[in-house]
């Protein structure tokens, strides 16, 4: 378990089968197993935006899993509040994966739910989880606006109802990640670090990472990605939470990194350096929804580069918590109280940049 193997190199594909060669992941398994793989498409934009996860990488897997005679497999997947996994599953090439391949692709926002107890707070999943004998989550090492970066331990937000994503906001998205990860465990992680957006999840500022990680600890692989996108372990506090839960395990001095090309070592290991992004400051969130929050923190760094966030005086207040409060300036459906507010469940960045520059005429 702690280990991880890193591939370095441009091609996805080539580099997934490398790895799943190197690991061997299913020795010994009945080759009769249900399978489910879930990629991150929180949104319908393609791999090269830095969103989404590649579908060489997927393609890869469903390659290595045919060719050692596992034929029963899904691609699984629920895009965030706001956007179409269906529109998700086109954009980003997996409807063409799923017609060579023969393998369903199954749009989570259609399923049903089973709730699930764990220390006292309940957790609606999607019932096709819990048919699956193995699961192989496909996320990105990217970064997020509000929790600082995404991997694997996050990417099972995926796998719970549209419903279940924003309540996971209003009881502070840390803690519940931790949790769904203790009642839900993952097999293997194969995570895209190609081109990722070391910023937003939803992409659009991509970074060109060339590399691969795959291993079987979720909190070991989060660690890597904090250390990837510039951040420490203990920054992220879900990560921090889902070790204390029992899920996995920090990066230590016994943890093995398998390099698995020659030519690729952590010498010069391309790191990201954070920068301040000061112009966040003037949000003020309670329990907003990633696609809501996102939408807008996009938003105001476009007007940063348009020199139009040092004119406003007012906090931007977003989320869930706001509902039926009265304020000044607010985001979403969620202010619909405030005196200012834009409509939307979640407004989209245009017109959030459209609402706020006028409010600066
Ligand atoms: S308006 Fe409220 S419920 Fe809708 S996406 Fe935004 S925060 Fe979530």
């Amino acid at each position: 378990m702690n280990r991880l193997f890193i591939a370095k190199d441009k091609d996805p594909l080539r580099m997934t089968l490398d790895l799943l060669d190197r690991m061997n992941p299913l020795e010994g398994r009945n080759r009769d197993i249900k399978i489910g793989i879930k990629p991150n498409l929180v949104c319908a934009s393609p791999a090269s935006e830095g969103a989404t996860t590649h579908p060489e990488i997927v393609e890869g897997i469903i390659l290595y899993l045919l060719d050692n005679g596992f034929r029963n497999i899904k691609i699984i997947e629920g895009s965030w509040v706001g956007d179409s996994t269906k529109r998700a599953f086109k954009v980003c090439g997996y409807e063409d994966i799923s017609k060579r391949y023969g393998v369903p692709l199954i749009d989570l926002k259609d399923d049903g739910y089973i709730a699930k107890t764990y220390k006292g707070i309940e957790i609606s999943i999607c019932k096709t989880v819990f048919d699956l004998d193995y699961l192989i989550n496909v996320p990105l090492i990217k970064g997020h606006c509000q929790t600082k970066i995404t991997c694997a331990l996050k990417n099972l937000k995926g796998i719970i109802p549209d419903r279940e994503k924003r309540r996971f906001h209003t009881l502070g998205l840390h803690k519940p990640i931790a949790y769904l990860n203790a009642v839900i465990k993952q097999d293997l992680i194969i995570a895209d670090c190609i081109c990722p957006d070391p910023y937003f999840e939803e992409g659009g500022r991509p970074a060109k990472l060339n590399r691969i990680a795959a291993g079987y600890d979720p909190v070991l692989m989060d660690c890597y990605a904090a250390k990837t996108l510039g951040y420490e372990p203990d920054d992220i506090k879900y990560i921090g939470l889902a070790r204390d839960e029992g899920v996995g395990n920090y990066i230590n001095a016994d943890t093995e990194f398998i390099y698995i090309y020659d030519h690729s070592s952590d010498e010069n290991e391309l790191r990201i350096v954070q920068k301040e992004k000061k112009y966040l400051r003037l949000i003020d969130e309670a329990d907003a929804c990633s696609a809501c929050y996102s939408n807008l923190a996009s938003a105001m760094e476009k007007l940063n580069e348009m020199g139009l966030t040092d004119s406003f005086a007012d906090q931007i207040c977003i989320g869930q918590a706001y509902r039926g409060y009265k304020g000044y300036l607010g985001i979403g459906n969620c202010t619909s109280c405030f005196e200012k507010y834009l409509p939307g469940c979640p407004p989209d960045v245009d017109s959030i940049i459209k609402f706020l520059a006028e409010l600066t005429d």
